[in-house]
Order: structure tokens, then C-alpha cells, then sequence
């Protein structure tokens, strides 16, 4: 694999922004367990069509309230033009530097009207509008994308973004390490030279896994999938072969230069945390 490591590494944590005043007690306690880590960010999930957006940058203020480097994201599935300047200037007008640029997907069945189509898109208008002002993360796929019309349109469609200004990407989850070293040689190969940091699924529930992995095109491998169903309810294996599992992956991935993880903690610090201490981090 051609090597993507260019010091430092980035480590960064995902959150959902919490509906519920409990919600928002948990995610305040599991921010500080986190914090401990020092990760160089925290980054907070934003609802297609802006379903969430008050409260993803409530949620980003509080993380940043507690000391700490925060990143929304936004997606522009179903926007105008008009509700992602307004946006953005409410990120801009807030100090925010940094953030996650999407499409997004509607829930099926709800018609996409909107003036975006793609995330490239988005990133031009970021940049034509406010130009330097922001950080842009956008989203990779080492599996590639389960609306890709072929793994090669879906890296034409990555190379957009990137053109189209781009600083960095996280990578949708993935258990299979040789996907994400092909998918940075061919992105090396086309001259994609952004970091592409890895996204990380820690493993709780496997039934939850198996729902969202269906969902996002991310493939869970037999041999674990085969592993994972033998135990049945016994959620201590799940969890025990789970952490092993992904802290072996997360060890390979930074053994060949990964440029950082970004873990998709579903607003949960235990199984971060322990991953994080056996890499020994
Ligand atoms: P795009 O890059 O636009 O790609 C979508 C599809 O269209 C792909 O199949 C691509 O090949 C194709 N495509 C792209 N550009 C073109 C083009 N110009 N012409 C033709 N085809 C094209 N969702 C949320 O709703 N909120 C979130 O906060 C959120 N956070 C995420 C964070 C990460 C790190 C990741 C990996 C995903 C996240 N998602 C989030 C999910 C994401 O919105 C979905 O995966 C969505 O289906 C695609 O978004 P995208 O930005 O990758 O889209």
C-alpha cells in the first residue's frame, strides 16, 4: 500500500446529537471519558434535510463549552442554496472552522426536492462562498458506495470532491483492511493525495451491526458474521470477540500508515475507550 501517514496522525470521535435531556447527560459524560483520550476532535452527525441541525450545533457548542475541538456535520440532500449559506454563516458566525460535508440520504420514500444532488456540489459552494474558512472532511468508501453505478464511478465520483476542495476524508466502516489499502493505492494512482482517515465501528450489538451494515453497503466478512451468530445472546463473546476483532484491525491500519481513526462511538466511550487502550494509544 502507498503510505498515507503524514504526521500527526488524526484521531477523532463521532456523535449523534442527543433528543432527550437525558440523552444530553449521557453524552456530556461520555464526552469527558473520551476528552481523556485527546482526540484531536469530536465530530457530531447532522440529519438529511437539516432535520437535526439546532441541535447538532447545540451539540457543538456544548463539546466545545467542555473545552474541547468540535466539528458538525451538514449534509445538503433536499436544501436550497439559501439554507446552507444561512447555515454555514451560523457555523461561521460561531467560530467554526471545521466541518463534515455531506449529501446525506432521505428516509426512502420521501422525494429529494432540493438544489444540491451530490456532496461535490456541496464542496464547491463551500469553497465559492466562504472560501478557506473551513476544514472540509467529506465521506470515502473503500467498499464504495451501494448507489455507485461501479467501484470506478464512485472513485471518479471521490476525485470531485476532493477537486472541488476537499481537505480530508473519513472513510465509511469497514472490517476488511486490504479494501481501504486498493482504495488509497487507486486514489494515489489518480492523484488524491488528501488524508483518508479510516472510520472505525467498534462492536456492541451485532444484530444493530448487521442492520446498519445492510444499510450502508459495509460488509461484515463470513467468518465473522459466522462467529458473531454462533454466540447467539451471549452478549459478553459478542463483546469480547468484537474488541478483538477491531482493535486487531485498528492495529494493522496504523502498523500501515493510517493516518489516523475516526471511531463512530454511537454516543458509547466504553468500547472506544477499550479499543483505544489496547492499541495502547
Ligand atoms: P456523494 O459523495 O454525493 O455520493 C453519493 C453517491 O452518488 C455515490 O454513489 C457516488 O458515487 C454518487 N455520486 C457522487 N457524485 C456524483 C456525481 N457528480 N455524479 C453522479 N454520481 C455521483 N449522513 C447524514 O445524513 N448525516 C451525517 O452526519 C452523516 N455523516 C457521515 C459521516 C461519514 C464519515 C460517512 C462516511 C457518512 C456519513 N453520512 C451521513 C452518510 C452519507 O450521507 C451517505 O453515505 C450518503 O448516501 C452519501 O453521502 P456522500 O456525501 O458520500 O455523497
Amino acid at each position: 500500500m502507498t503510505t498515507q501517514a503524514t504526521p500527526p496522525r488524526s484521531f477523532s470521535f463521532e456523535f449523534f446529537p442527543p433528543n432527550t435531556p437525558e440523552g444530553k447527560d449521557k453524552l456530556r459524560a461520555a464526552t469527558a471519558e473520551l476528552a481523556l483520550l485527546k482526540p484531536k476532535f469530536f465530530s457530531v452527525t447532522y440529519g438529511a434535510g437539516g432535520s437535526t441541525r439546532e441541535r447538532t450545533l447545540d451539540t457543538v457548542l456544548d463539546i466545545r463549552t467542555l473545552g474541547h475541538a468540535a466539528a458538525p456535520h451538514i449534509s445538503c440532500v433536499a436544501s436550497t442554496h439559501e439554507n446552507i449559506r444561512e447555515w454555514l454563516q451560523r457555523y461561521k458566525d460561531n467560530g467554526i472552522k471545521h466541518l463534515v460535508a455531506l449529501r446525506g440520504d432521505l428516509p426512502s420514500g420521501i422525494a429529494a426536492a432540493g438544489e444540491f444532488r451530490y456532496a461535490n456540489e456541496l464542496v464547491e459552494f463551500i469553497r465559492r462562498e466562504f472560501g478557506d474558512t473551513f476544514h472540509i472532511e467529506v465521506a470515502a468508501y473503500p467498499e464504495f458506495h451501494p448507489q455507485a453505478k461501479s467501484a470506478q464511478d464512485d472513485l471518479v465520483n471521490f476525485k470531485r470532491k476532493v477537486d472541488a476542495g476537499a481537505s480530508s476524508a473519513i472513510t465509511q466502516y469497514f472490517y476488511n483492511a486490504d479494501a481501504y489499502y486498493r482504495f488509497i493505492d487507486e486514489c494515489t494512482a489518480k492523484g488524491i493525495s488528501i488524508p483518508i482517515v479510516p472510520g472505525i465501528m467498534p462492536i456492541g450489538r451485532f444484530s444493530q451491526l448487521a442492520r446498519f451494515s445492510d444499510a450502508c453497503g459495509a460488509e461484515i466478512p463470513r467468518w465473522m458474521r459466522k462467529k458473531f451468530e454462533g454466540y447467539g445472546d451471549d452478549a459478553d463473546s459478542i463483546r469480547a470477540f468484537g474488541l478483538d476483532v477491531v482493535t486487531a484491525l485498528c492495529e494493522d491500519l496504523l502498523k500501515n500508515d493510517a493516518p489516523g481513526l475516526h471511531f463512530y462511538t454511537l454516543n458509547q466511550a466504553a468500547l472506544t475507550t477499550a479499543i483505544w487502550q489496547r492499541l495502547g494509544l
